[in-house]
């Protein structure tokens, strides 16, 4: 079952407050009410992965390459194009996204 998160819409001392998070079935109505206290909340729409990858083959298709830092010195190309390798590492330029390649296409 996905877990839901949700936010209290109002000041609540609720122990549950301000978020917290809810299992449900997905097909299920969300919470219009805190399940604790009884005040209004409302669900947080929170980026699912699949969304974020959209996101950034929008940007590849854009001509954008985006790296994200996973460590030091090494960034994940996240709009990795075909032939190009998922993780950069500074000190291995052989690892660099192909930039002429993408200027070509
Ligand atoms: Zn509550």
């Amino acid at each position: 079952m996905p877990i839901y998160t949700y936010t209290h819409l109002e000041d609540s001392s609720c122990p549950h407050a301000p978020t917290f998070d809810w299992q449900q079935v997905a097909r299920d109505w969300p919470l219009t009410v805190c399940p604790y206290c009884g005040k209004p909340v409302e669900r947080v729409l929170s980026a699912p992965l699949v969304k974020k990858k959209n996101f950034n083959s929008e940007l590849r298709d854009k001509g954008f390459t985006k790296l994200v830092r996973v460590d030091d010195g090494i960034f994940e190309n996240v709009t990795r194009r075909p032939g190009e390798e998922k993780y950069v590492d500074r000190r291995k330029p052989e690892t660099f996204p192909k930039l002429e390649k993408t200027i070509e296409d």
